[in-house]
């Protein structure tokens, strides 16, 4: 195989906040069809740099690539249709919508695949088998014409993750996918993660250095605002500065 082709790059992120520096000399690489973490305790600047990659945030010093492209200064929305594309912690689906009508509506965002039909169409029909299709990709698709804010916290963070696929992202990015689920729940989001990074690239968000690994590729760890360690599982877990920011907070 070729080399591991860099879909979203990062070389020295920086951003302060009135004075405080929450985030200094980030680097990052994201790969096509890997799924790559970003780790640390509370404070440590994950937010902050999934925002600064996101475009939500501006970053104080640094630059970002997005598919060989200088993003640094070009706005989230306009990101998301070039197909970076990210997820929130906070559930943003529409409640008193169908499952199937939130993936329909994500579909008919501009960047999403249906936008052009339902422009000159005014139809979300068209969209149905598109639709049906991402809710098989997360295991939905028995749960179609339920009502969203009646699915378990779970299945909606699943809906989420749907809603964002509808984009479809060259690199998707996902805050917390996990964060309050059980279990069962937990293996499920391991698994359409895996899936979908069959095909695009994964940058997850999590705080727990054990719930990534058995599913990153790579992964980067931060403490009070940069990196201390990247690299697999095997190789961030048995490092020693690893080791102390997580006993000692
Ligand atoms: P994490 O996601 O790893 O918990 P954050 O990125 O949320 O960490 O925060 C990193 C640091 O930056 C924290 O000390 C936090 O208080 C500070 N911070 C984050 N956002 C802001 C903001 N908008 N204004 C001031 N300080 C902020």
């Amino acid at each position: 195989d070729a080399e591991p082709r860099v879909v979203l790059s990062a070389r020295g992120l920086r951003r302060d906040f009135a004075g405080f520096v929450a985030v200094k000399n980030v680097d990052l690489d994201v790969h096509h069809a890997k799924i790559h973490a970003l780790i640390g305790p509370n404070g440590a600047g994950k937010t902050t740099v999934f925002n600064l990659l996101t475009k939500f945030l501006a970053p104080s010093a640094g630059r970002i690539e997005f598919m060989g492209r200088d993003i640094t200064s070009t706005p989230p929305a306009k990101v998301a249709r070039m197909g970076l594309v990210r997820s929130f912690q906070i559930s943003a689906i529409f409640p008193h919508l169908s499952v199937l009508d939130n993936v329909r509506v994500a579909l008919q965002r501009p960047g999403g695949l249906g936008y052009q039909f339902w422009r000159s169409l005014g139809s979300l029909d068209l969209l149905t088998p598109r639709a049906e299709q991402l809710l098989e990709t997360v295991g939905l698709q028995n749960e179609r014409h339920r009502m969203a804010g009646d699915l378990s916290y779970g299945r909606k963070r699943v809906l989420e993750i749907a809603t964002t696929l509808a984009l479809d992202p060259k690199v998707l990015l996902l805050d917390e996918p996990m964060a309050g689920m059980g279990h069962e729940d937990v293996e499920t989001v391991a698994d359409i993660i895996r899936d979908v990074a069959k095909d695009r690239a994964v940058l997850m968000v999590e705080h727990n250095l054990k719930v990534v690994a058995d599913l990153c590729d790579w992964i980067t760890v931060l403490q009070r605002g940069e990196i201390i360690a990247a690299g697999d599982y095997a190789t961030v877990s048995q490092d020693e500065q690893v080791k102390v920011a997580y006993m000692g907070t």
